[in-house]
């Protein structure tokens, strides 16, 4: 019998938890000739998550979980997931209910039945979110898209059903910035698309704000592009071109009409500009040294306080 994981990220998510299980129970009622799993992570939530975690392994045998010892990001909760599933078959999900769970058994009867090894989500709509942020979100995928030869697709959700094969090639990446829907679509494979409405959490409060999502975006850009690099050097070439073409006027200018004394201000604002710039290009060197550093440290990616029904995998 063929066996399915899904891999459910929850960071203080009690009130969501036990909507999502009833939820995922009926799914598999349907689809009899599969086992299951459910693995969620705990991402060192401080609410009960965790207890209510403990009370459902213990009574249901196909609920198992992870515990971090603190809250390591969504990134992380995935690729411990993706360790730990044993399933033929593993998907991602929130356990918030944004990603319908109908939808596995359509995403499993695509992969079986076309040539497909991965089935992911995106929303076609960004109905109930903030104007300013689906605005900032669309901007967003265009400068990416341009930057980086990988691609990644506007809309795209974290819900998606793949093969064995797929999710051992990107547990092979072991890197510790992790940027899932670059790695997801730097491994290639075939990946068929599936689109649905946008569709508001059941309970509980995003963990999300504004300024998490542009410096999520920035790791995106940092993670997945080095174009920002090229930008320093093409933003420099082209100020040498113009102080040596402002040398040659100055001298000729000299030469003609002698050397009358001023142009202080200008001589200001050269200067602020100059430096501005120099400093936004030391930022970019910095923003991928930093992201070097913190890569060679080779800092475990989560560390596991508790787990229950959990069995460690060996990985090709
Ligand atoms: N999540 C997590 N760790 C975090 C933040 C979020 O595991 O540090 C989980 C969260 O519990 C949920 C999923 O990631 O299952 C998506 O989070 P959320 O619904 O807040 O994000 P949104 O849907 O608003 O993008
Ligand atoms: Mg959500």
């Amino acid at each position: 019998m063929e066996k399915i994981s899904i891999i459910v990220p929850c960071y203080n998510e009690e009130a969501t938890i036990p909507l999502f299980y009833e939820e995922i129970k009926k799914v598999f009622k349907d689809m009899k000739k599969i086992t299951y799993e459910v693995l969620f992570i705990d991402d060192g939530s401080s609410d009960d998550t965790l207890t209510i975690l403990r009370q459902l392994s213990k009574k249901d045998k196909t609920i198992k979980y992870l515990s971090f010892s603190r809250n390591f990001g969504k990134e992380a909760a995935i690729y411990a997931g993706l360790e730990h599933a044993t399933g033929d078959y593993v998907a991602t999900m929130d356990v918030d209910l944004q990603d319908p769970p109908y939808l596995i058994k359509e995403m499993y009867n695509i992969i079986k039945k076309e040539d497909y090894d991965c089935v992911a989500t995106r929303r076609v709509t960004r109905r109930g979110e903030p104007p300013i942020r689906s605005f900032f979100a669309r901007c967003f995928y265009k400068i990416i898209n341009k930057m980086s030869k990988v691609e990644m697709v506007d809309g795209a959700r974290d819900f998606r059903l793949m093969t064995r094969q797929m999710v051992e090639a990107i547990l092979s990446m072991k890197e510790y910035n992790r940027y899932s829907k670059g790695l997801f679509s730097f491994v290639g494979f075939k990946t068929k698309w599936l689109e649905y409405e946008n569709v508001q959490r059941v309970a509980g409060a995003t963990k999300w704000n504004f300024w998490k999502l542009l410096l999520y975006g920035f790791d995106g850009i940092i993670a997945f592009s080095t174009a920002p690099l090229m930008i320093a050097v093409l933003i420099g070439s082209l100020f040498c071109v113009i102080s040596f073409i402002m040398i040659v006027v100055i001298i000729i200018k000299t030469l003609c009409f002698g050397d009358p004394v001023g142009g202080w201000p200008s001589m200001v604002c050269i200067m602020f500009f100059l430096s501005g710039i120099q400093l936004f290009c030391i930022g970019v060197i910095g923003a991928y040294l930093s992201k070097t550093y913190l890569e060679t440290k080779n800092r475990p990616i989560y560390i596991v306080k508790e787990m229950d029904n959990v069995t460690t995998k060996e990985h090709n």
